[in-house]
């Protein structure tokens, strides 16, 4: 599997992906907005792009589809449930479907609501596994639920399927969040060593050099992952002292998801 991650380059700070098969050449690009950008990434690589898929139906993930479409003819791809709200979509997508790539890729669809109700994720079994994650897991951070999703099955989601994926898994998010979201990790965490190592590097990165993190490394500077932390929960209390001193996980999500909000 050949992956190339393009920058968009616009103020909405949006990653599109480009997913290939080394022996055909066939490609999948995912969220691809600025889908020009897309189509020239693929021809100098020298992939045609026979598919598109769509992570959820917010307008900066799909709004390159029609365009896109027209230049290379390309099947769309999209959660079932969100296919009426996008339009155009070919190929209605459920949980443990699996979209295949030419000859040697294939992608597994995980349902992974809380952003939107109707949110896919693609997760490779490559060696190294890589997760292409839209707006559900940011590197450092966790989708809004504000346009249609819910912070519950957000929780759910990053609890029963994200956090059990391999540690060795690449996160490829839909947006580059990474030095603000490390910002909130700190805000919430002020002495974690590997988000203040991190955030240092991502101050200075060109966001189209951006880190790759990895779930291991997620675990460790995503306050979202981090829900039994003792510092974490001592601080949440003193935001919302009616929060008892013992708050189940599902609490913490929530309200942590509550402050980001409004940091
Ligand atoms: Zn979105
Ligand atoms: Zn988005």
């Amino acid at each position: 599997m050949l992956t190339e991650r393009i920058w968009s380059g616009n103020s909405l700070r949006n990653f599109h992906y480009l997913i290939a098969c080394p022996e055909t050449g066939e490609a999948l690009a995912v969220d691809p907005l600025e889908w020009r950008l897309c189509l020239d990434a693929a021809r100098r690589r020298g992939w045609s792009i026979t598919q598109i898929l769509n992570t959820h139906e917010h307008g900066d993930h799909t709004g390159g589809n029609a365009g896109l479409k027209a230049a290379t003819h390309a099947q769309v791809a999209a959660h079932a449930g969100a296919a009426s709200r996008i339009g155009g979509v070919d190929r209605g997508l459920a949980r443990g479907d699996i979209i295949k790539v030419g000859r040697t890729v294939e992608l597994e669809c995980l349902d992974t609501p809380g952003h939107t109700l109707t949110h896919i994720c693609l997760l490779a079994h490559t060696e190294q596994p890589a997760l292409f994650c839209g707006d559900t897991l940011f590197n450092a951070g966790a989708g809004n639920c504000h346009n249609g999703g819910h912070p519950h099955k957000l929780y759910d989601t990053f609890v029963t399927q994200l956090a059990r994926l391999p540690e060795a898994t690449r996160v490829f998010p839909g947006h580059e969040y990474l030095a603000r979201n490390l910002e909130f990790t700190l805000d919430r965490e002020p002495g974690n060593p590997d988000a203040q190592r991190l955030l240092e590097a991502a101050r200075q990165h060109d966001p189209a050099a951006a880190t790759v993190t990895t779930l291991g490394e997620e675990k460790r500077i995503n306050t979202f992952f981090r829900l039994q932390n003792p510092t974490i929960i001592a601080r949440l209390r003193a935001a919302f002292p009616d929060l008892g001193e013992h708050p189940d996980a599902a609490t913490v999500f929530v309200k942590l998801r509550e402050l980001r909000n409004r940091w």
